[in-house]
C-alpha cells in the first residue's frame, strides 16, 4: 500500500492510493457547546436532498445525542471495537503536541482502518476495516435522544451534583454530523468501480451514480457511516455539500459561494462552513486570517471527529465543556484539555471570531478585527477576564465586506407606539 502524510495523527500511514490533494477544501467547524438538537440541519437536508421514495431512511444531516445514542445505532462503539480486537490495548497516542500544522494532537501509535484492514483481512476481501450495519441499526436516527448518562452502576437516577461544572456527573451532548469529505476517503478507497471521487477544485467527495452497481463497500467502510444504500435504485448516496451552493452555480447564489443548507439553517449558530487552502503536504496552508484556520491551527479550540480512524477528516468541533474528559478524549483526540481551556477562557481574538457563526450563509474567507472599547473586568474559572466590544469584519471570495459585528450584542429599545400592539 502507498504512505501518504497524515498531519492529524502526526506521521505516515498507508492508503491504498497515492495522496492527492485539491486546492482547497471544503471544511466546516461545529460548536458542540451551542446546539440544541432542534434538528432544523437534519430536516434542512431531507427536504432538499432526500425526500423521495427509497431514501425514507436517508439522514445525509443528522444529530445525535452521545453517549448512547447514534446513526446507525452503535456506529462509532462498533468501529472501535474493531480496531481494538485488531490491535489489542495499541490503539494510543504518544509524542509531543507540535508547534506548527502537522501534528498538533502529538502522533496516532494504534492503527487507522486501512492499516488494520492490511493487517487483519486478506487483500481481495477488503482495503479498510468496516462492517455493514443491520436494516435495523438504520432504523432509528432519533433513537436515546436526551437520554443521560447517571452515576456509574445506579440505573434511572441522575447523579445530584450533576448541575456543576466544570464536568458533570450526568451528562449528554449532541453531536450533529455529516459527511466530513476526508482527504483520504474511506468510502473512495473500497469502491470496487473507483465510482466515489475528490473533486481537485474543492475536495467535496461525490459519488457517481451511474457508476455505481450498489455493493456497498463503500457503505461499509466508511468509519463514520455517511454512505447509504438505496434499495429501490440499488445504488449508494451520500452527501454532496451542497456543491452547487458551494460553487455559486445555485440561482440562489447570485454566483457568489454559499453555506450549504444544513449550515445555513443551524438555529444554534453552531455552524462555520467555509474552504481552506491545501498546502502540497496535505496540511492546511497557512492563512491567518481564515477563521477556520485560526480555530483549527491558531486557537486549537477544533478538533477533528476520531482522527484515529485515518480519514483526515475535515470536520472539526469544539468540544463540549461538561463532559468527561476520558470520554472527549477517544472521541476527539488528546487535544480536548487545550481545546476547552482556550474556549471557556477566550482570547479577544477567540471571542471575536466566535461571534463570525452564523450571521450570513455566505462563505467566509477571511476577517479582521476592529479594536474596541472594554466593556468588562472580572474572574472566570480562577482566570482574570477582560471583555472588548471589538468588531468582527467577514470577507467574501473577491474581498468583498459579507458583514460586520460586535462582541456585544446590540440592544435595540423599541419605541412606545408599539407597546400593547398585538
Ligand atoms: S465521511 Fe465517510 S462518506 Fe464522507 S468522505 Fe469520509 S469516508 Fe467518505
Ligand atoms: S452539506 Fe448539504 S448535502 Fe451535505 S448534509 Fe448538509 S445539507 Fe445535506
Ligand atoms: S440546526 Fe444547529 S442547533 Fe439545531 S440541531 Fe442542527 S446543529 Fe444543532
Amino acid at each position: 500500500m502507498p504512505t501518504v502524510k497524515n498531519w492529524q495523527l502526526g506521521r505516515d500511514m498507508a492508503y491504498p492510493y497515492d495522496a492527492r490533494f485539491p486546492s482547497r477544501q471544503f471544511a466546516f467547524v461545529f460548536n458542540i457547546n451551542r446546539c440544541i438538537a432542534c434538528q432544523s440541519c437534519t430536516m434542512a437536508c431531507k427536504s432538499t436532498w432526500t425526500f423521495s421514495k427509497g431514501q425514507e431512511h436517508m439522514w445525509w444531516a443528522n444529530v445525535e445525542t452521545k453517549p448512547y445514542g447514534g446513526y446507525p445505532k452503535w456506529w462509532d462503539v462498533k468501529i472501535l471495537e474493531k480496531l481494538e480486537a485488531a490491535n489489542p490495548d495499541g490503539q494510543v497516542w504518544g509524542g509531543q503536541p507540535a508547534d506548527g500544522r502537522v501534528g498538533p494532537y502529538g502522533a496516532f501509535e494504534g492503527q487507522t482502518i486501512f492499516e488494520a484492514a492490511a493487517r487483519t483481512l486478506s487483500p481481495d476481501s477488503a482495503r479498510v476495516l468496516g462492517y455493514l450495519p443491520t436494516d435495523e441499526e438504520w432504523n432509528s436516527p432519533n433513537i436515546y435522544e436526551d437520554n443521560p448518562v447517571g452515576k456509574r452502576g445506579v440505573r434511572n437516577k441522575l447523579d445530584e451534583t450533576g448541575e456543576q461544572l466544570p464536568v458533570h456527573k450526568s451528562w449528554f451532548f449532541y453531536l450533529a454530523r455529516i459527511c466530513n469529505h476526508c482527504s483520504y476517503p474511506a468510502c473512495l478507497a473500497a469502491c470496487p468501480r473507483q465510482a466515489i471521487y475528490k473533486r481537485p477544485e474543492d475536495g467535496i467527495v461525490l459519488l457517481d451514480q451511474s457508476e455505481c452497481r450498489g455493493y456497498r463497500k463503500c457503505v461499509e467502510a466508511c468509519p463514520y457511516k455517511k454512505t447509504m444504500y438505496r434499495g429501490n435504485t440499488r445504488t449508494s448516496e451520500k452527501c454532496i455539500a451542497c456543491y452547487p451552493r458551494v460553487e455559486g452555480t445555485d440561482p440562489e447564489t447570485g454566483g457568489e459561494p454559499m453555506e450549504t443548507r444544513c449550515m445555513e439553517a443551524c438555529i444554534g449558530q453552531i455552524r462555520m462552513q467555509g474552504l481552506v487552502n491545501v498546502a502540497e503536504d496535505g496540511s492546511w496552508a497557512e492563512d491567518r486570517q481564515h477563521p477556520l484556520y485560526f480555530l483549527v491551527h491558531v486557537a486549537k479550540v477544533a478538533l477533528p471527529l476520531y482522527p484515529q480512524f485515518g480519514t483526515q477528516p475535515n470536520g472539526y468541533y469544539i468540544p463540549p465543556r461538561w463532559v468527561p474528559r476520558a470520554y472527549l478524549r477517544q472521541m476527539f483526540g488528546p487535544g480536548v484539555d487545550r481545546a476547552i481551556d482556550n474556549y471557556v477562557s477566550p482570547s479577544r481574538e477567540l471571542l471575536a471570531v466566535l461571534q463570525l457563526f452564523r450571521r450570513s450563509n455566505r462563505i467566509i474567507y477571511k476577517y479582521e478585527i476592529q479594536e474596541g472599547p472594554k466593556i468588562y473586568e472580572g474572574v472566570l474559572h480562577g482566570r482574570k477576564v477582560e471583555i472588548y466590544n471589538d468588531t468582527v469584519i467577514a470577507f467574501g471570495q473577491h474581498g468583498r465586506e459579507i458583514f460586520r459585528t460586535t462582541v456585544e450584542e446590540p440592544i435595540h429599545v423599541r419605541p412606545n407606539t408599539h407597546a400593547n400592539s398585538i
